[in-house]
């Protein structure tokens, strides 16, 4: 910068930066427009004359130092001090030689002060002034705030102050003379090498840095330190200041470790977060909530937010906002709908707050988001299916109620149908122990179904009154309902009338306990039919003796006396004869019936053809009497059985189509037989009088007769000793008859009968 004698000054005047031309005593020759602003600013009063006249002393003291120096070297020097009465600022002085003007030295001020740390402010002073030449006294050092220590340049210490002292633990003079490579902190890297060759040039005038030192006790101590190089003809030191950061230090760790915890939180939540401006603009969005949006943070910064909002639920959180912009509300939360990036519709949990900045203002906004579609899902479908099941409980005939779990059970909802079923109106119900209504008797084990923490559904009948006063059976179904979490909510039960159903059990019931009477009796009359059977052998059997005496007698008296007698004692006496020989032919025809029923029957093979020729012969006479016929169709030739029990039925069923022929009728007979699985089936067809089908199985009861003694004879026992032959053959024997056609006799006979004792 040069100032020419040609040019006016006054020209140049504004443009000049702030400077002062000054002498070698310190007296000001000139101040540039700006320059007078800068110490004017400092000084309101007249500008000073000389540099004594600032009102500044550490300028004015500096200032005189450096113009001795530069005015012996001749060469320029630039300065720093802190600004007086702001605590936080330094100004940067150069002082020039006058290129032209001999003896004239050019002040370049400060156009604005730099930011300087206040820690450092009195340190700085003093180092700027120098220890011994500013003849600091010992009281300032020894008792400074900040630490301070004078060192060589090989790290021996020469001086340190109490503070310094006090920050390691030591006593001032148990740390001088020793080298402070023994206080650092072995892990620390040394200051920059290059910084410190420009401090030691005098390229720089303080180089800073922070590290640790080890205490005397061990523990490490965070420092901040400013380092200065002074040098001079003799000597070359380095002064420091030295600042505990400690607490700093771990307050700036914590607030890391805070910022990382919210950092990671804010990335790996599961929660969607976003800062947004109190304009709409969305400013940041974490990972979740890229992930629930489907938009990249960096897609979202050029959205706002309305646009990610469903079109229905746009606008109406409006208000709510402006609350907590204003501040008269701390957040807000609601349901909405976003649309995603692929289109896709979905339901949030919003809750929006306001960040507070230092104006106290809200200027930005914490969304936080959850993702609730599937929930909303859920709860769509469970309102479906609930509006399902209502209208199904609407309409059943069934009745579907719902009960609390409360201790009392009381209704809480009922189907209409309990109109029909039970008289009541569902209104008129709820909110009634449903106990009320069941029958007194059956109410407990009821109520204890009630009462009880089902498991399962549990069905169960019982009685219920209904309003006219009339009981009726109920079949419920009651089902414990349960929330997705296992938490019992409500007791459910379909129930349904089943009186008719239960009247007809007790029905059915009756009938079978009638049954079952009626089997007792014929248990108790089959077994005095046996004692029947016994008494009728023994009867017969012991009858036939005295029966025999009267009718010897009877003959003897008629063939002697006959012609003696009157014409009326002999009709008696043929009555008597008839009489004798019926009853006979019935004890004989009822000791047989016991022989077949209590005799043991020996089983062998017969050969029926010989069997039929016997018949034939036997049965000769009557036939040829009759005029009848007997024609066998392909009988098989042998079988096996009992040859005079067989004979018999077959005699009694031949005999009997003849004596019930009809009587103007000649009486053809037909047997046959033929195979079936385990048994020979024989039949014996008339063309007699036939049976009503009422008497079909009658006739084989004992002495059953359908025609009087004096129409056909007979003892009513032929067929009963005829069924029980066969019953001992494991066959089965009954009757196929039209009156006045003809009677079919069936019968089979087992092909291997067992044999069978009594
Ligand atoms: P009865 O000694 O009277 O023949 P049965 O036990 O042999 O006794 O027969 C019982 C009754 O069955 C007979 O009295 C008769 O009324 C009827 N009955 C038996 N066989 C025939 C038949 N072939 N045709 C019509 N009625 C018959």
């Amino acid at each position: 910068m040069q100032i020419s004698a040609s040019i006016q000054p006054e020209l140049l005047y504004p443009l000049l930066p702030p400077l002062s031309l000054l002498d070698k005593d310190g007296n000001f020759i000139f101040h540039s427009e700006k320059a007078a602003k800068v110490i004017r600013h400092w000084n309101p009063q007249d500008l000073p004359k000389n540099i004594k006249g600032l009102n500044y002393p550490e300028l004015t003291e500096q200032l005189g130092y450096h113009l001795e120096i530069v005015s012996v070297n001749k060469e320029s020097k630039a300065f720093k001090i802190v600004a007086p009465n702001e605590e936080d600022h330094i100004l940067s002085f150069q002082l020039e030689v006058h290129p032209n003007l001999s003896d004239t030295y050019i002040l370049y001020l400060p156009q604005r002060a730099e930011p300087y740390l206040s820690q450092a402010q009195n340190s700085n002073r003093f180092f700027e002034n120098g220890l011994d030449n500013l003849s600091i006294p010992e009281a300032t050092f020894y008792n400074n705030a900040l630490g301070l220590t004078i060192s060589g340049l090989d790290g021996i210490i020469h001086r340190v102050n109490k503070t310094f002292a006090q920050m390691l633990a030591y006593e001032p003079d148990e740390l001088e003379g020793r080298s402070f490579y023994e206080l650092n902190h072995p892990s620390d890297t040394p200051p920059n090498k290059e910084l410190v060759q420009k401090l030691l040039r005098g390229e720089v005038d303080w180089i800073t840095f922070e590290k640790r030192y080890i205490r005397k006790d061990g523990r490490i101590v965070w420092s901040k330190l400013w380092v200065r190089h002074y040098e001079d003809a003799n000597t070359s030191f380095l002064i420091s200041t030295i600042q505990d950061i400690s607490e700093e230090k771990k307050r700036a760790e914590q607030l890391k470790r805070q910022q990382q915890q919210i950092e990671s939180i804010f990335s790996n939540t599961l929660v969607g977060i976003t800062l947004v401006s109190t304009e709409g603009d969305i400013l940041s969005a974490n990972p979740a909530f890229e992930k629930i949006i489907g938009y990249t943070e960096t897609e979202l910064k050029q959205l706002a937010f309305r646009e990610l909002t469903h079109p229905e639920d746009r606008g109406y959180n409006h208000q709510l906002r402006q609350q907590v912009i204003n501040q008269e509300a701390p957040y807000y939360s609601m349901i909405k709908r976003y649309i995603r990036k692929d289109g896709q519709i979905i339901w949030v949990n919003l809750s929006v707050s306001g960040l507070i900045n230092e104006n106290n203002e809200i200027k930005e906004l914490v969304g936080t988001v959850v993702n609730i579609s599937e929930e909303k899902i859920q709860a769509q479908k469970l309102q479906q299916s609930e509006k399902r099941y209502r209208l199904i409980a609407n309409n059943t005939q069934d009745l579907i109620s719902l009960f609390s779990i409360a201790e009392e059970a009381k209704i809480n909802f009922l189907s209409p149908s309990v109109k029909s079923l039970l008289g009541y109106p569902a209104e008129e119900l709820t909110d009634t122990p449903w106990t009320d209504l069941v029958h007194p008797d059956d109410r407990s084990f009821v109520a204890e179904i009630l009462m009880t923490d089902l498991i399962e559904k549990t069905v169960t009948r019982y009685r219920v009154n209904t309003k006219s006063g009339q009981t009726i059976w109920l079949e419920s179904v009651f089902v414990p309902v349960r929330s997705a979490q296992g938490e019992l909510l409500y007791l459910q039960a379909n129930s349904r009338n089943i009186t008719d159903s239960v009247k007809a059990e007790i029905a059915l019931d009756m009938k079978v306990a009638e049954l079952d009477d009626a089997n007792r009796k014929l248990k108790q009359y089959i077994s005095s039919n046996s004692e029947l059977e016994k008494f009728a052998y023994i009867a017969s059997h012991d009858l036939r003796e005295p029966l025999r005496t009267i009718i010897g007698f009877t003959q003897i008296l008629a063939s002697r006396y006959r012609k003696e007698l009157k014409p009326e004692a002999n009709q008696f006496l043929d009555l008597i004869l008839d009489a004798s020989k019926h009853m006979h032919q019935l004890v004989q025809d009822l000791l047989h019936y016991s022989r077949v029923s209590n005799e043991s029957m020996d089983y062998q093979e017969i050969a029926l053809p010989n069997l039929i020729r016997r018949l034939r012969s036997d049965l000769e006479e009557t036939i040829i009497e009759n005029n009848g016929v007997l024609i066998v169709l392909n009988l098989p030739s042998i079988i096996f059985g009992h040859e005079t029990g067989l004979y018999r039925v077959f005699l009694n069923l031949i005999s009997n189509s003849i004596k019930f022929r009809r009587k103007e009728v000649a009486p053809e007979i037909v047997i046959s037989g033929f195979e079936e699985e385990d048994h020979w089936h024989f039949s014996i067809s008339d063309n007699g009088i036939g049976i009503a089908a009422d008497y079909h199985e009658q006739i084989f009861l004992l002495f059953k007769r359908l025609h009087s003694k004096v129409d056909y004879e007979g003892s009513g026992l032929g067929l009963p000793i005829c069924r029980k032959i066969i019953d001992r053959h494991q066959g089965k024997i009954w009757v196929e008859s039209t009156p006045n056609v003809g009677s079919t006799f069936h019968f089979t006979v087992a092909k291997s009968p067992s044999v069978s004792f009594r």
